[in-house]
């Protein structure tokens, strides 16, 4: 799934023209977002934070991808890097094509370099449910800083 979350922050003002009339609802008690944004799918978590109408600790960014840390590190380094756009898995951002695949991976490995973990890390897609992926939105875990054991869980 495809979906147009690629203006970035300095959409903020305008309107949604995906969602609900403020943009992002209401979840679990998480998403305290309010206002309008373009470019946005309803209810999508991490397109809010690619947005900005969702805080997060914003690591690197470019033009069509960002990072940031995950709220729940399972490393002294785990950030998420992600397409701005809305792809649902990353199946979805391949079929996509257009090099931003590339430009995950691209910025998965600035990341651990710049994190100092260069030397060995790991980056994760779960895909799926039976992977465990909790957010339908593409999203890379830059995982390291600790012993990595093989096979993962
Ligand atoms: P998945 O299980 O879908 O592969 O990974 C989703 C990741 O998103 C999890 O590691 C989870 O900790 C992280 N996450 C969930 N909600 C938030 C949030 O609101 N902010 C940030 N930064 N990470 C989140
Ligand atoms: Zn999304």
């Amino acid at each position: 799934m495809r979906g147009v979350c690629g203006a970035g922050r300095a959409a903020a003002t305008a309107t949604c023209r995906d969602g609900g009339p403020d943009g992002v609802r209401q979840r679990a008690g998480r998403w305290r977002a309010v206002g309008r944004y373009d470019h946005c799918v309803s209810d999508c978590l991490f397109c809010g934070i690619a947005s900005g109408q969702i805080p997060a600790r914003t690591v690197r960014e470019n033009s069509r991808t960002i990072a940031f840390r995950d709220i729940n590190p399972q490393a002294p380094t785990h950030v998420l890097v992600i397409p701005k756009e809305h792809y649902a898995d990353v199946a979805a951002v391949a079929e996509a094509g257009g090099g931003l695949l590339d430009e995950m991976a691209s910025l998965a490995h600035r990341v651990a370099v710049a994190e100092g973990i260069g030397s060995g890390y790991r980056v994760v897609f779960n895909s799926g449910p039976g992977a465990g992926q909790d957010v339908p939105h593409a999203h890379a875990h830059v995982i390291g800083g600790r012993p990595l054991e093989w096979p993962p869980g």
